[in-house]
């Protein structure tokens, strides 16, 4: 069975566990289902006709997504496909793409082909018939606040309060896994309790494009202008998208400066800050770069057992300050990865009361990010890797010796511990019984060789791919 299979059985149980309806209802819907693909976003489904798409879409893409959540320990959205979305053509022909068309454009085809008319239904957020499930979840009350994400908190609390006046546009950035979605859902709740008539728009970049790309093919830029410029607060997730895209990012820049000059607020979230998206047209940059631009931080310790404490009392887990403060210390960058552990764990512990061990956090962190071992472990990982790769035995690695293969190997060894870890030079110098300084020139001798001598760089390439897959 290939991966999508097995991952589909795991997870056609919860889906049935929480519709709560006679088999043969299960049956009828979810029998002939397909998981056709799996993202770090997004899982789609293909069932076998437009009819069923639209009852599985409109009934039960809640219970599908918070099932999926369950399974896979990290939320995703859900898209359903029926064939004639999948393959247009067999249906209905459609004329031969221009001569011209781009990889890039023939792609883009294609998306918009398969597109789901019912996507569009939940663009305005505050109308009364959008479910609200999985937006709610997520308020200003339940973000942690610390010192890697306060600014951000603050900038966002503001322009929630008062739109349009505050921060104009507000641009948040910072790496995935971070709260920035968080943070603009916490805007949009705020928003409707506190400015029920405003219209909002929240959407994800990509999904922006598509549209209209799908407009544009379609004829129909006129009524995606008048949608996007009739509403009164536009939230734009993950902008970095923009990247390249120099023909949309036009028709960006002009809903944008519309917007903007109708005193509309605009909040915009990017992984990095707009210097940094690449290609993007000057004037778009300017435009980006001319209200409040805050960052989120990967956060600091404190914050970690902060989230980790407060998540895990939230799911009820008898988890000991130890055990609370050992996670924080394991999952350093990323708080979507704290709470997918913490969601495995609840999915072990859920029916019994004991308390929460350091087993199981090690197996649950395995599960969550595979490349993510203890530090001891992966230090004797890379010592036993380099010490077989170049036959030079480890306590001759951390011996005086300096023969030419036994240094090489050495300033290998120091470098991929500093690549590979969260170690300190002062630290990675003990293990060698050498200071500081000496790690920073066998550092600096390797990120020579690697530019200067042929075949290194791959070499190290091929350390790091073994070191990771545990191989030797
Ligand atoms: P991003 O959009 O930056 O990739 P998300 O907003 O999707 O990140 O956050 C990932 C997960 O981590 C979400 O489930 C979110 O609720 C949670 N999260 C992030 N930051 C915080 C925080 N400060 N407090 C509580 N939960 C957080
Ligand atoms: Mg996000």
């Amino acid at each position: 069975m290939d991966e999508l299979s097995t991952i589909l059985e795991a997870v056609l149980p919860a889906i049935e566990a929480r519709m709560n309806a006679a088999p043969s209802t299960f049956k009828l819907w979810f029998g002939e289902i397909k998981l056709i693909s799996l993202t770090e976003t997004t899982a789609s489904f293909e069932t076998t006709s437009n009819l069923k798409k639209k009852i599985l879409t409109c009934q039960y893409r809640d219970i599908m997504r918070a099932a999926l959540e369950d399974t896979l320990g990290f939320p995703v959205e859900v898209e359903i496909f029926s064939p004639e979305d999948l393959n247009p053509a067999r249906e209905q022909p459609k004329p031969e793409p221009p001569k011209s068309e781009t990889n890039e454009e023939a792609q883009r085809r294609a998306i918009e082909q398969g597109y789901e008319e019912e996507k569009k239904m939940a663009d305005i957020i505050n109308e009364p018939s959008y479910k609200h499930s999985v937006l709610d979840e997520y308020t200003f009350d339940n973000f942690v606040e610390g010192s890697s994400n306060k600014f951000a908190r603050a900038a966002c609390y503001a322009v929630a309060n008062e739109p349009c006046t505050t921060y104009n546009p507000l641009f948040i950035y910072g790496h995935s896994g971070l709260g920035k979605t968080h943070l603009l859902y916490a805007i949009i709740n705020h928003m409707r309790k506190k400015h029920p008539d405003l219209k909002i728009i929240y959407k994800k970049c990509e999904t922006f494009l598509d549209e209209l790309i799908r407009a544009i093919n379609q004829g129909q830029t006129a009524k995606f202008k008048e949608k996007y410029r009739s509403c009164d607060v536009l939230l734009i997730d993950d902008v970095q998208f923009l990247a390249d895209k120099v023909g949309t990012q036009e028709e960006f820049f002009h809903t944008f400066s519309a917007l903007y000059e109708a005193d509309k607020q605009i909040i915009l979230t990017s992984d990095r800050p707009p210097r940094e998206i690449k290609a993007l047209a000057d004037r778009l940059r300017s435009r980006f770069e001319s209200g409040l631009i805050a960052d989120v931080q990967p956060p600091d310790f404190e914050l970690r057992i902060a989230i980790i404490r407060k998540k895990a009392d939230d799911l009820s887990l008898n988890i000991s300050d130890d055990m609370v403060k050992y996670m924080a210390e394991r999952l350093h960058n990323n708080i979507r990865q704290i709470e997918g552990v913490l969601k495995r764990l609840y999915a072990i512990y859920s029916f019994s009361s004991a308390e929460v061990s350091k087993e199981k956090i090690e197996e649950a962190i395995t599960i969550i990010d595979p490349d993510n071992i203890p530090t001891d472990a992966m230090v004797e990982r890379i010592l036993n890797t380099v010490s077989k790769s170049y036959s030079v035995p480890v306590d001759q690695l951390k011996s005086n010796k300096r023969t030419n293969n036994i240094a090489n190997a050495r300033h290998i060894a120091i470098y991929l511990l500093k690549q590979l870890t969260e170690l300190s030079h002062q630290d990675i110098g003990d293990i060698f019984g050498r200071n500081h300084s000496t790690v920073s020139s066998s550092i600096e001798n390797v990120r020579l060789n690697m530019k200067t001598v042929n075949n290194y760089e791959s070499q190290i390439e091929k350390l790091i791919e073994q070191i990771k897959e545990n191989r030797f």
